[in-house]
């Protein structure tokens, strides 16, 4: 039982598919944040399950660690092989295998991208609504139970999952789910391996639920004088029921930043972003109540659009929004938070935040998806500055702290990687326990993405 043994045997398995060329080592060793450089043994490229599960069988016998990776664009360290081993990029297995238009769902394999997944489904009226700033991968989504700007109407990866396909730390595969809306059947297994990050199992085939494309949409962006005033449109517009499509919030840092990035005109000051989704008169008469709101707070510049481009160049702006903050101190990588609170505890806790952040001496931009009481502080920090990367943590603590004191949660859609594991006792208690449990009856050598999620022993 060896490392040397079991990429012998991959590499006889897969030929040039297992790759140990220092360009996919160090792809593979990077992530989109601070966390350091860590690369794998090998990148194993499968293009089916069956490959899938005799990887999983080698490296089971040998004891070697395995880690997935969707496109590397999680936050928290997730996809990093902290351990080495093998990482199983599933960049090859990217296919739609089933369009059921009638049932209005898709089956997908994991490594197809969010993106590519929606041109494919253009022709046919519907389309996939979970949209992460990046264009992930939709097993790397799951993976993570990601969502995006369009959470508060269509849910987070939990909503649209309907079943699974997963290769188990043994070799085994199982289906969790089925197609139909509704089952009673069982231990949900789907909710399980939704959010587990690879450390129960590798995801290889996704049944995902579909949407209707809108008849009429419209997009609409308005400028406050103060983030209070900005964040109280947002919980007085959720409170009233007018049904949001997307209502993304950008502090006057990240108006600037989008000003530079993206050649925007927008007065350096807190924004709301809004899209609503409906018939032609539904959307207006939805454009107009959120109106009313925003005149009631104060609210200028309130302009809406139904043209496809405007409405594109806005949420293009929106989706590179972390690149365009990257780009207020050239050079920079950054700590990301990830907050998330009851909607009647987010006026305080932007308010906290921005109090707290005004104190340091590094910059952090706020934005967030603030429909679902949702926002991230982009923390930016000098590569290898120990002390701005300890002043980064600390700040990043007290959000923590500030989100579990007001009935929330430390991270509401990037996942725990090895970003947040020293928070899941104080979030969890006794139930952390049980996801250890859980863990080691799966995978009792603790092989897969191992120093994740769980403390191993
Ligand atoms: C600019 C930018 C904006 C972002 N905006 C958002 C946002 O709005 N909302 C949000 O939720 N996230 C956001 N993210 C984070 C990121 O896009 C998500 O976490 C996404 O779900 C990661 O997908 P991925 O394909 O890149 O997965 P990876 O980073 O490759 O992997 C993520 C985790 O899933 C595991 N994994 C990957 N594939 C599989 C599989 N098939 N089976 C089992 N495990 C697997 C990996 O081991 C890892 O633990 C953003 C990131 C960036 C860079």
């Amino acid at each position: 039982m060896s490392k040397p043994d079991a990429l012998t045997a991959l590499g006889e398995m897969l030929g040039d598919r297992l790759s140990r060329s220092k360009s996919d080592l160090d792809l593979h060793g990077r992530n989109e944040t601070y966390f350091p450089f860590l690369p794998p043994d090998a990148v194993a490229y499968p293009e089916t399950t069956d490959e899938v599960a005799q990887i999983v069988r080698i490296c089971a016998a040998h004891g070697v660690p395995l880690t997935g990776w969707g496109r590397g664009t999680s936050l928290e360290g997730h996809a990093l092989a902290l351990q080495g081993g093998v990482t199983i990029d599933f960049s090859r297995m990217n296919r739609v295998l089933k369009v059921n238009s009638e049932d209005m769902d898709v089956v997908v394999q994991p490594g197809l991208t969010r993106e590519d997944l929606n041109r494919e489904l253009r022709a046919t009226g519907l389309f996939f609504p979970v949209d992460p700033g990046a264009n992930a991968s939709l097993g790397g989504m799951a993976s993570t139970r990601a969502s995006g700007t369009t959470a508060v109407r269509y849910g987070t990866m939990r909503d649209n999952v309907l079943a699974l396909e997963v290769v188990l730390p043994d070799g085994r595969v199982i289906r969790t789910g089925t197609r139909a809306r509704k089952s009673s059947a069982g231990y949900d297994l789907t909710g399980l391996f939704v959010g587990s990050e690879g450390t129960l199992g590798l995801i290889t085939e996704l049944t995902l639920r579909l949407h209707g494309q809108p008849e009429a949409i419209s997009a609409a962006v308005c400028a406050f004088d103060e983030i209070g005033a900005a964040v109280d449109t947002v919980i007085q517009t959720i409170q009233l029921g007018i049904p949001m499509a997307r209502i993304e919030f950008v502090d006057a840092a990240t108006a600037a930043a989008f000003n530079a990035y993206a050649s925007a005109d927008m007065p350096e000051k807190p924004h709301l972003m809004v899209e609503f989704h409906g018939s032609a008169a539904g959307v207006a008469e939805q454009a107009e109540s959120f109106g009313e709101v925003v005149a009631e707070n104060g609210g200028e510049g309130f302009k809406w659009s139904s043209r496809p481009e405007d409405r594109n160049a806005l949420w293009t702006m929106r989706h590179n929004a972390y690149y365009a903050c990257l780009g207020l101190r050239p050079g920079a990588t950054a700590l990301v938070t990830d907050m998330c609170v009851p909607i009647s505890r987010l006026a305080e806790a932007v308010e906290e935040t921005r109090a707290d952040i005004a104190q340091a001496s590094i910059p952090g931009p706020i934005l967030g998806h603030v429909g679902d009481g949702n926002f991230h502080a982009i923390l930016l920090v000098e590569p290898d500055n120990a002390a701005e990367l300890a002043e980064a943590k600390a700040l990043a603590h007290r959000m923590v702290e500030r989100a579990l004191r007001m009935g929330g949660t430390v991270t509401g859609e990037h996942g725990i990687g090895m970003g947040k594991l020293d928070y899941m006792e104080e979030e969890h208690g006794a139930a952390w326990d049980v996801m250890g449990q859980i863990k080691r009856a799966l995978d009792p050598m603790t092989l897969m993405n191992p120093g994740k999620m769980v403390r191993a022993n």
